[in-house]
């Protein structure tokens, strides 16, 4: 089912994301907490593509395996820096064929090491090339990435907003936010959308604060920012990685509270594949 059908029925409501697994026991233990995820009636699941399409078989497998896992939605993400369109195209058609009614359209970040890396000699320059590509299959329902603190690369944040609405009007019918750890930036960036006229439903992108340690090295590979109080209250528990888990986990069970409260009730969160940790959530935010 296309996901915005789905959020057309379904106004509340939690997605998963998950990446794919490299090793026979990742597999079984992903199967595993799809099915134990499951149970909380997700709106769809999507899966992970590596960087430069470097999983892109595993994607696509881990991507099947859900689809065999019946009622449930899934959204394959595809990348397209670095990659022929025709590549793109067959995986477009194997995916068509196999029954994928949903892809999240990225455009991956830019190859590490390649200083004089020049996006525009690519058949994808953005993400949008790849929208307009997808969109000629009048098949996907299309999903996005959008950025309610902005991109690394950008030159400004006007700047940003002008390549995002290009991008979500080249036919993009839904957005999913990189994380964010202030909801202030969110509610900012949904205002921001609806004064510029992009009107596409805005799922924001929820990561579990369990290790702030790692939270910050997500971070320092984007344009998200953890607020001091946030940093501070966890580095307390530097030598005690439970306790830490623990008051991480209240910080973002308090975060969707709030967004739920002020009207954001379809929640993606970023699983890292980690069951427990999301049964915790859940059970506490009564999504
Ligand atoms: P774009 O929308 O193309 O934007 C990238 C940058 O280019 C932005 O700064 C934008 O302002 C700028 N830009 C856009 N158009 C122009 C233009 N015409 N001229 C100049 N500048 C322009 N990465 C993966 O590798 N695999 C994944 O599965 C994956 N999943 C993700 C899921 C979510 C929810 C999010 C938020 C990110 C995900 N990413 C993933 C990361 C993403 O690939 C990177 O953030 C990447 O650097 C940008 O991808 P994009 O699709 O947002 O690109």
């Amino acid at each position: 089912m296309k996901i915005t059908e789905i959020f057309k029925n379904r106004p509340k409501g939690i997605a998963f994301e998950f990446f794919p697994p490299k090793t026979q026991n990742g597999k079984i233990a992903l199967a595993q907490t799809v099915r134990e995820l499951k149970k909380y009636n997700p709106l769809y699941m999507s899966m992970t593509y590596g960087a430069l399409g470097s999983t892109q078989e595993r994607t696509q497998e881990a991507t099947y395996m859900l689809l065999e896992e019946k009622d449930i939605t899934v959204m394959p993400h595809l990348t397209c820096i670095g990659t022929k369109s025709e590549a793109i195209q067959q995986l477009l058609e194997q995916y068509r064929e196999r029954g994928v009614e949903n892809i999240m359209a990225l455009r991956g970040d830019r190859p590490q090491g390649v200083a004089d890396f020049d996006f525009l000699k690519q058949d994808f320059p953005y993400a949008r090339d790849l929208v307009l590509f997808i969109k000629k299959y009048k098949h996907f329902c299309i999903g996005v990435a959008v950025y309610p603190e902005g991109h690394l690369e950008d030159i400004s944040f006007q700047a940003h907003m002008e390549h995002t609405k290009r991008k979500i009007d080249a036919g993009a019918d839904f957005s999913v936010t990189q994380m964010f750890f202030d909801n202030a930036h969110f509610y900012s960036f949904v205002d921001t959308m609806k004064k510029e006229g992009i009107n596409i439903p805005v799922l924001p992108g929820i990561l579990p604060l369990t290790d702030i340690g790692r939270a910050k090295q997500f971070c320092s590979t984007c344009k998200v920012s953890i607020p001091a109080a946030i940093e501070n209250r966890l580095s307390r528990y530097a030598d005690n990685s439970s306790d830490m888990a623990k008051a991480g986990l209240e910080i973002t069970i308090r975060q969707c509270r709030e967004l739920i409260e002020r009207g954001h009730k379809q929640l993606h969160f970023f699983t890292l594949n980690k069951p427990e940790v999301i049964k915790t959530i859940l059970e506490a935010i009564g999504l």
